[in-house]
């Protein structure tokens, strides 16, 4: 039979009733014939309440520990959404990540899926049960630990299946009906999209708009899953949400597709280090290895032999980037006058294929900043992308000025 993954985000499995009301969707695929894989999210805001257990009882927190906590969330869902299906007459089964197993590499907390076997699931399937329902978000490490896959990481989990199972579609239930221009819920003039090419959602998501996690949009462009947002709240036709799919399977294309934004980054300057070669590897060497997610880098023009260093990095991570740095300074293989953090910006980015072949929309963009007198802290660039950096307190005005600037409610 052919097989269907369907997942279900958080808020879509918040209540017992919310889980039955999933559930019934299921059930709805299994009766036109599919064997169903349904990969459940923890409780909406569950992760959240584990993350803060964590942090409260350990600050520099043992990162497999972590995960043993932070990953309990899916298996309360995976086991409720299991007797739910059973109640209805639908021979359904759970699994945590380490009895599929999940094989992911033991980088915890943002652990990468290496493999997923099919034996075990399949031969249930061929036994007569129709749904597996499989914990989201983890999987075990080459140590035999249980790792997860980075916030979001359900997504994946989904995705993942999807490409091991050769399934025919991977369904995504959210708590909006698809992908939208922008995040709906700061810019009402969101407009959602039909389709959306895999290297524009990459973009998107890369850049902060969590309706799916980067790494799904990557598996699924890897490995061509044909892969659907949609809502768990509205009745559903075949042709509901989102597509995201192959560039050339689109006809409609604005040159921007979207805005995307990131609240919670930093923006940190190293003062006065020495302009030469081998410096610039120091310092990423050191924040590489304390696990920083360094984003955008600017190195100013040196006066005398000295520069600065301007990076960006989430702002939950300045503390560990300020101590590698701080102990680079004091093992003598960095020096510096002073780091400065800025924890009050977030990077507000334009994205769209069409801005490959197409010029003026940086001009645009810094024009429409410049005009709701938004500073700009740090520009990137890429093919496909703009982002800047300004602050936290201007981001809706720059999400909505910006959407209306590309006209983005309108179709292209
Ligand atoms: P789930 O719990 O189902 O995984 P998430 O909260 O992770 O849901 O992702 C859905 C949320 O993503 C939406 O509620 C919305 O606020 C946000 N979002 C951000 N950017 C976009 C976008 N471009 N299109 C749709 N949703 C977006
Ligand atoms: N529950 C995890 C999180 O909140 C994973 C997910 O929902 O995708 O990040
Ligand atoms: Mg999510």
């Amino acid at each position: 039979m052919p097989v269907l993954v369907m997942k279900f985000g958080g808020t879509s499995v918040a209540t017992l009733d919310r889980i039955k009301r999933a559930a019934k969707r299921v059930g709805v695929e299994v009766a036109k014939g599919y064997d169903v894989i349904v990969i459940v999210s923890a409780m909406s805001g569950k992760t959240n309440e584990l993350v803060g257990w964590v942090n409260e009882t350990s600050p520099m927190y043992d990162a497999r520990e972590y995960d043993a906590v932070v990953s309990s969330g899916e298996n309360v869902t995976a086991g409720l959404m299991a007797l739910t299906l059973q109640e209805m007459d639908v021979p359904a089964r759970s699994w945590q990540g380490w009895q599929v197993p999940v094989k992911t590499t033991s980088s915890h907390s943002a652990a990468r899926i290496e493999e997923i076997p099919t034996e075990n699931i399949m031969g249930r399937f061929e036994q007569g049960m129709r749904v597996a329902v499989v914990a989201g978000f983890q999987g075990v490490s080459p140590e035999g630990r249980i790792t997860t896959l980075g916030r979001g990481g359900s997504d994946t989990t989904a995705v993942a299946f999807a490409a091991a199972f050769g399934a025919e579609r991977c369904d995504i239930y959210t708590d909006v009906d698809g992908v939208y221009t922008t995040d709906p819920r700061i810019c009402e003039k969101a407009r959602k999209l039909d389709r959306i090419a895999f290297e524009e959602m990459l973009e998107l998501a890369s850049l902060g708009a969590k309706v799916l996690q980067t790494r799904s949009v990557e598996l699924a462009m890897r490995y061509k899953v044909r892969l659907r947002v949609l809502s768990s709240f509205e009745e559903q036709s075949d042709e509901a949400g989102t597509l995201v799919c192959d560039e050339d399977e689109i006809m409609e294309s604005n040159v921007v597709a979207g805005v995307a934004h990131s609240r919670d980054e930093a923006k940190m300057t190293l003062l006065s280090v020495a302009d030469r070669p081998g410096i610039a590897a120091t310092i990423f060497t050191a924040l590489s290895e304390a696990n920083v997610n360094v984003d955008m880098i600017v190195q100013n023009i040196s006066e005398e032999g000295r520069t600065d260093m301007t990076f960006s990095c989430p702002t939950d991570q300045v503390a560990r980037a300020d101590k590698a740095l701080a102990a680079a300074k004091a093992d003598g293989v960095l020096n510096f006058s002073e780091l400065v953090a800025d924890t009050n910006v977030c990077k507000v980015s334009v994205v769209g294929i069409g801005m490959r072949s197409h010029t003026g929309v940086a001009a645009k963009m810094f024009r429409v900043l410049s005009n709701e007198a938004i500073n700009i802290k740090v520009i990137t660039t890429s093919e496909i992308k703009i982002s800047v950096l300004i602050d936290r307190k201007y981001m809706e005005l720059a999400v909505q000025a910006l959407h209306d600037a590309f006209e983005l409610d309108k179709a292209g």
